[in-house]
């Protein structure tokens, strides 16, 4: 390809990425996630960018330290971003669909390579798990409302079992990856996904639109729990953003 074929696609895929261009995650974004790529948060001198957090590093302390938020977001979730930048420079072929949206990429997860569906997952799902969470210092009472409310209850028969239900899948996935609350056809599902896998990807092991996602790689809380897994998941409950969880399920 030539270089300027290249930088005409790059430039196009951009430029459908750039919904939110400069303007930092909050309830602004979640306003508008049921386009898929509203939240890559835009470009800076043609590429990807690291989307500014919605709150502070230490605002979801206790539960989630400051040191890992630092770490994930500025270094982990920059490398998703930086090798994404790369992976689409160097990307050749041609099964990716203009306009070149998330999910257009992950229409064809199977097909592309390994670092560019990696790093597509990787930077999308950071996106997403920043937006579901939200400061909780005093640990209130943290539960969903309306019509989430309503369906988990529904399809769970109650928010404990649920919970249960979501926490498992969590804890269970062996290795690296993520767990997600996600509507399949309108039902509300639980389940979990492997690496950077995600529920958008066309060959994911569940398949569906993401309504909750809690990030399960160590890098996510090593450094305050270390092996304790089950401890990180069962704190996290405190500072889910249930308010862009509802949005979420109810854009469907
Ligand atoms: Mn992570």
């Amino acid at each position: 390809m030539s270089d300027s074929r290249r930088d005409f696609l790059r430039k196009g895929a951009l430029l459908s990425l750039s919904g939110l261009a400069g303007s930092a995650l909050g309830n602004e974004s979640a306003e508008k996630l049921e386009t898929l790529g509203s939240f890559a948060n835009g470009t800076d001198g043609g590429k990807f960018t690291l989307p500014v957090l919605p709150y502070a590093y230490d605002a979801l302390e206790p539960f989630i330290d400051q040191q890992t938020m630092v770490i994930h977001h500025s270094k982990h979730h920059q490398a998703y971003v930086d090798n994404l930048n790369k992976a689409l420079n160097g990307y050749t072929g041609k099964d990716i669909k203009s306009p070149q949206t998330f999910q257009s990429i992950f229409d064809v997860a199977s097909k592309i390579p390994a670092p560019l569906r990696n790093n597509a997952g990787g930077h999308y799902n950071h996106s997403l798990f920043w937006t579901l969470m939200k400061e909780n210092k005093d640990n209130k009472p943290n539960l969903p409302t309306g019509k989430l409310a309503d369906a988990i209850t529904a399809t769970f028969k109650s928010f404990d079992i649920f919970q249960k239900t979501f926490n498992e899948a969590a804890t269970k996935r062996f290795g690296s990856g993520w767990a997600w609350l996600y509507l399949e056809d309108g039902k509300l599902k639980i389940g979990s996904t492997p690496n950077q896998d995600n529920p958008l990807m066309d060959n994911a092991e569940i398949k569906g639109k993401p309504v909750l996602a809690l990030d399960v790689w160590e890098h996510a809380y090593y450094l305050k729990y270390q092996n304790k897994r089950a401890d990180y998941i069962n704190n996290w409950w405190s500072v889910v953003n249930w308010e862009t969880a509802g949005n979420l399920f109810q854009k469907g």
